[in-house]
């Protein structure tokens, strides 16, 4: 089990096992929210427990569903988002874990808005440019679930 935290410590998140996949999205709302793409390592619900006082923002995400952002609410640092498109997972944000040198998006979504100096990451199997379908996201993460 691996413990992290936020940049004040309040926020807590353990986390069980290793990401089933990293991905990254270039949409606006990321953009917007995060200063750039999102780059997220995806857990399942059950793998992650959070404590500590911590704040939801929701938001319709380009997908028409909706997202929940869990930020801290002291410092602000933005922890996981709960996405309501494909139940039962949570995108931790990869700064909030020591491995994110270790980041390799496997799927990049959005492409449309990536920075004109950025680059298709050479880990990059599928990019879309909006949103994949569910089917075809669920199909990846069968295929390439990076547990061990
Ligand atoms: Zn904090
Ligand atoms: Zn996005």
């Amino acid at each position: 089990m691996t413990s992290v935290t936020c940049k004040c410590g309040e926020i807590c998140l353990e986390i069980e096992n290793d990401p089933m996949m990293h991905f990254m999205c270039h949409c606006k709302d990321c953009h917007s929210l995060f200063n750039g793409p999102a780059k997220v390592f995806i857990y399942t619900d059950n793998d992650i427990c959070i404590t500590g006082a911590h704040s939801t923002y929701s938001y319709e995400g380009g997908s028409g569903n909706d997202l929940h952002v869990t930020f801290c609410s002291n410092c602000g640092t933005r922890a996981y988002t709960r996405p309501d498109l494909i139940e039962g997972l949570t995108y931790v944000f990869a700064s909030m874990l020591e491995g994110h040198i270790e980041f390799q998006p496997k799927v990049e979504l959005f492409t449309y808005n990536r920075s004109k100096w950025e680059h298709k990451p050479a880990s990059v199997v599928e990019s879309y440019d909006h949103n994949g379908t569910l089917e075809r996201i669920q199909e990846l993460l069968e295929n390439l679930e990076q547990r061990d």
